[in-house]
């Protein structure tokens, strides 16, 4: 009992953060039964005063919302609920307020009815009619209020019982309590939707975001969202806050690779290679697919350290022996290492790296080029 409390706390809270959407069938249920206890009250306060055609009305009514939440609970009438409850509270408010007179409060609930409208038509309709929906009905609503307020004040009440004058002021402090509760739910209910469905966007955008920064074979970053990481580290260098240093790689002789292997399996490699990049880095470093099989890092590092871990990187690649479906597969890297030097524009930078890395491959291959 105790883990159910805990559980449905945490659920709540989850709802209230916008983590957790509300769960629809739950939701439509309750607000059906929540309108099925209110008819229930008004089918007592109808009994009290003894106002026959509204205390049947209401029986019907309670039966009415009451089959509807079993109704819901199998199937998705959402929209048929809606409909039937606009009505119906429609109807319920007029035929009190003509019956009784309009100070018994009864139209308080129409008002309430349009930020229903409007919740209800931006939650249940993912077209674009929503606002062209929302509007004319809560101008319907608006007409009925008031041609009701023009019939009531034109005709005598039905029902008069001298016995209960006081009748109408009970009726009306009800009536208003109970329209400003539904007010306020419903604007509750509206701003905890518009939470989620922030917190959702606002989540999707996070990932969307990451995406555009990777490359999704090899996971590394791409070569847009390094430069901006690049051009970072290299200002916080000019203001001599810290070092930068670059290592650029190439696997070695990687044509052959694929024409031997194929593609999937140069792609395969490609992983490999990536991961032991990220295995030989701190967090913080930043690893970037450049081009093809050309990879880019950068670290906050001086050269001489940076020179120590592209050798690292070299020999961990060497002795890598990689499988892929039955055949081992070996290659090897070509580095250039660059630290920054103030003053130097990117573009001057990684040319620096670039010749050095080249310098490597003219010159061997599998080595690292630091100077
Ligand atoms: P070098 O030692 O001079 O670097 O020789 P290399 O064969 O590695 O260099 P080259 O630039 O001639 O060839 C690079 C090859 O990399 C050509 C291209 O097919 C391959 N390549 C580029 N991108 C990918 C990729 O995403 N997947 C695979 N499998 N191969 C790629
Ligand atoms: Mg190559
Ligand atoms: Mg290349």
């Amino acid at each position: 009992m105790g883990r159910r409390l805990e559980e449905l706390k945490n659920y709540i809270r989850q709802i209230i953060l916008g983590i957790t959407p509300i769960n629809e069938k739950v939701k439509y249920r309750a607000i059906a039964l929540m309108i099925a206890f209110v008819h229930l009250t008004f089918v007592a306060l109808f009994f009290y005063f003894k106002v026959d055609i509204m205390f049947k009305y209401n029986i019907g009514a309670v039966i009415f919302y009451v089959l509807m939440a079993i109704l819901l609970g199998m199937k998705e009438l959402y929209t048929v609920l809606f409909s039937a409850a606009l009505g119906e509270i429609l109807l319920h408010s007029s035929l009190a307020s003509i019956m009784l007179g309009f100070d018994w409060g009864f139209m308080l609930y129409t008002i309430s009815l349009v930020p229903l409208i409007f919740y209800m038509c931006f939650t249940l309709s993912n077209t674009r009619m929503r606002l062209k929906i929302a509007i004319p009905l809560s101008f319907v609503v608006f007409i009925v209020y008031y041609v009701t307020l023009i019939v009531a004040n034109h005709i005598e009440p039905i029902y008069i019982d001298p016995v209960y004058s006081y009748a109408p002021k009970i009726s009306y402090y009800y009536n208003t309590v109970l329209a400003f509760i539904f007010c306020f739910a419903i604007s509750i209910l509206f701003s905890i939707e518009v939470k989620y469905m922030k917190v959702t966007l606002e989540n999707k955008n996070l990932v969307l975001e990451q995406d555009a920064k990777v490359d999704p074979l090899t996971g590394l970053y791409n070569r847009r969202s390094f430069n901006e990481y690049l051009r970072k580290a290299v200002d916080a260098a000019d203001r001599n806050e810290k070092n930068v240093s670059l290592i650029m790689l190439d696997i070695d002789d990687f044509k052959r690779v694929n024409d031997t292997y194929g593609h999937n399996q140069g792609d395969v490699v490609l992983k490999e290679v990536a991961n032991v990049l990220r295995d030989n880095v701190r967090e913080n470093d930043i690893v970037c697919r450049w081009g093809g099989e050309e990879m880019l890092i950068l670290l906050e590092v001086s050269d001489d350290i940076a020179s120590r871990i592209a050798e690292r990187i070299r020999r961990d690649v060497e002795k890598l022996d990689m499988i892929c479906e039955g055949v081992h597969i070996k290659v090897t890297l070509t580095l250039g290492v660059a630290g920054y030097v103030p003053g130097l524009s990117l573009r001057e930078y990684i040319e620096v790296v670039d010749k050095r890395l080249y310098y490597g491959k003219e010159h061997g291959k599998n080595r690292v080029v630091n100077s």
